[in-house]
């Protein structure tokens, strides 16, 4: 039997009912007063459906059972093999890859779960994502040569990284013309234009990170501290692409990224991925590149300005591109793979309507092994980022199938791959779908999940996007918590996760874990430990497990979610984007459809 067949969402006569439906949805939701539908859900009556009534019922009672289902012993397991060192760090396309894709097809299969795609017969846990992986052999340093005939020289990773997303086996920058263009900022709706006056064919941009609204702390300015789309990398080179550029810079600052140089430099030596392209990725920039602020303030200084007063003058509302003196040169050596990868989806499929879906994602990636110096450690195992959440869509999915029956809307537990290279899986995904993206109700993202133990409050990464977070109160307050917006919003978190490129496409995801407070630890302790990961672990060898682990965040937040994800896959409920998100119209239009 095919679980899910294209054909079962293409008859005209089921649309026009799910539209119906979607509408009473839509009514019922507006006149609840914000509220989550939850009442119905406790009183134990789940479904007035004939056909279902002689079916056993999710009451309070079985949804308590089930939740018992998640337990650290059976979460650990999973994260120890996934964290392994015969995993390898999990890289996409690598033999550790693919023992971590059938890793969780063995555990979604023994779990008696339905493969998430394909159809008629011939279904399968995996969606293949070609990618195309391509490796700088030759650790390109970048120079800067000035107008006085100098140059100043930066190493490789030392105080530069250059990349390119284009297929070949050479890229350059020859002599090309730099051009400081601020934060390399297109945003019409805020009335700015960063580019303004400026041809950049040929030419090289120099980019600061983040966004005017962070550095000028002015809640007029785009979204005041915290980032907005436009304060990502990625959208930067995009933007710099479209402009003609040949080239992009962007100067690393520790705060305003919010993360450390060996980040950047460690995130972008190695093997990198895009999303295999028939054009090669041709109209990308031909050079990528990094440097730090120290690099960043000689060549200013060579330039005869002043780079604080810069950024001061970039940061003001009218800022127009300053053409520099110098040149940037950089030669790239590349070699170049074309490689297939996989997201792995499993579903139980809804009692009564199973074309709706809730979804949970985790990216089952991490960065692999890396070349390091003598005696250090090779192997990037990604224990927190992200085993903790690989293994927790096993234990959701393992509570879902301990429910008396499958809720009324079908559920699917996603593992992504190939995160850490832009969020490429999730992408891929949502270009396409193993549910159309108007049926696709809700979803809870999972990423990096705490280990400083239980919590009394829980951080919500883009609070007050969707009613999502009403849900999330709702459960929250079972545990004597209290929800917090991100305490770094300017970091941008909302954009470096795979539920954002599910919200792109209209749907309301959450992303939030336990936060900083930590139950039985004095004040600061999470705090202390939260920047001790982000120094010591994140995206290094040492994000290990480590025995001090105390997994009572990760429990307390995976009873939420799973009892949200029941609250919504068992009623009728469409939750909202809240008024002026950037989401909203989106999720509108894709519901008239
Ligand atoms: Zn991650």
């Amino acid at each position: 039997m095919p679980t899910i067949s294209k054909s079962r969402f293409g008859s005209h006569i089921q649309s026009t009912t799910m539209f119906s439906m979607l509408i009473a949805a839509f009514s019922l939701t507006l006149t609840a007063c914000d509220q989550p539908q939850q009442t119905k859900l406790e009183a134990g009556a789940t479904n007035t459906d004939q056909a279902a009534q002689s079916m056993p019922v999710i009451d309070a009672a079985s949804i308590e059972t089930a939740a018992s289902q998640i337990d650290d012993a059976g979460f650990m397991q999973h994260v120890r093999t996934l964290a392994s060192d015969e995993f390898e760090g999990r890289a996409p396309s690598t033999p550790g890859g693919e023992k971590t894709v059938s890793y969780l097809e063995n555990e979604f299969n023994k779990l008696g779960l339905k493969p998430a795609f394909g159809g008629d017969g011939d279904t399968s846990y995996r969606q293949g994502v070609e990618l195309m992986e391509l490796t700088i052999t030759n650790n390109p340093a970048l120079t800067l040569t000035h107008k006085d005939g100098t140059s100043q020289v930066l190493p490789y990773k030392e105080s530069s990284v250059s990349f390119t997303s284009r297929t070949g086996d050479a890229a350059q920058l020859e002599a090309s013309e730099l051009v400081f263009v601020g934060y390399g900022v297109v945003a019409p709706e805020y009335g700015w234009n960063d580019y303004a006056g400026i041809d950049m064919t040929g030419k090289t941009a120099v980019i600061l990170v983040n966004d005017p609204g962070y550095r000028a702390e002015n809640d007029e300015l785009f979204k005041g501290r915290a980032m907005t789309y436009y304060g990502r990398w990625t959208y930067k080179y995009e933007e710099a692409a479209r402009q003609g550029a040949a080239g992009a810079i962007i100067v690393h600052e520790d705060g305003a990224a919010g993360y450390p140089w060996e980040v950047v430099s460690g995130s972008w030596s190695g093997p990198q991925y895009n999303l295999y392209t028939a054009d090669g990725n041709q109209n990308n920039l031909a050079v990528e590149a990094w440097m730090t602020q120290d690099a960043a303030q000689s060549l200013f200084a060579s330039n005869k300005l002043d780079y604080t007063e810069m950024v001061a003058k970039a940061t003001q509302p009218g800022f127009t591109p300053i053409s520099m003196s110098s040149t940037a040169s950089a030669s790239l050596e590349i070699t170049s793979r074309q490689s297939k990868s996989y997201n792995v989806g499993a579903l139980i499929e809804g009692s009564t309507r199973p074309d709706e879906l809730f979804i949970y994602t985790a990216h089952w990636d991490h960065l692999g092994v890396k070349s390091v110096a003598d005696g250090e450690d090779a192997i990037f195992n990604g224990a927190q980022d992200n085993a903790t959440g690989t293994a927790a869509l096993i234990e959701l999915a393992q509570a879902f199938k301990a429910l008396p029956t499958a809720p009324e809307r079908s559920v699917m537990f996603l593992a992504v791959t190939a995160e850490e290279s832009g969020l490429l899986g999730s992408k891929y995904y949502a270009e396409n779908p193993a549910f159309p993206m108007h049926k696709t109700i809700a979803g809870i993202n999972v990423d990096g999940m705490s280990t400083i133990g239980a919590t009394d409050d829980i951080v919500v990464v883009g609070y007050g996007n969707s009613q999502m977070d009403e849900y999330l109160r709702h459960e929250a307050e079972k545990q004597n918590r209290v929800l917090v917006p991100e305490p770094t919003p300017e970091k941008g978190y909302f954009y470096r996760s795979d539920h954002f490129n599910l919200a792109k496409k209209g749907v309301p995801m959450l992303y939030a874990e336990a936060g900083l407070k930590v139950r039985g630890k004095p004040a600061g302790y999470g705090q202390q430990e939260s920047d001790k990961y982000l120094a010591e672990r994140y995206h290094k060898a040492a994000d290990e497990i480590h025995p001090e682990w105390d997994n009572g965040g990760i429990l307390q937040d995976l009873n939420a979610h799973f009892r949200i994800g029941v609250a919504i896959s068992n009623s009728n409920d469409q939750p909202q984007w809240s008024e002026g998100n950037e989401f909203k119209a989106i999720r509108e239009a894709s519901l008239i459809q």
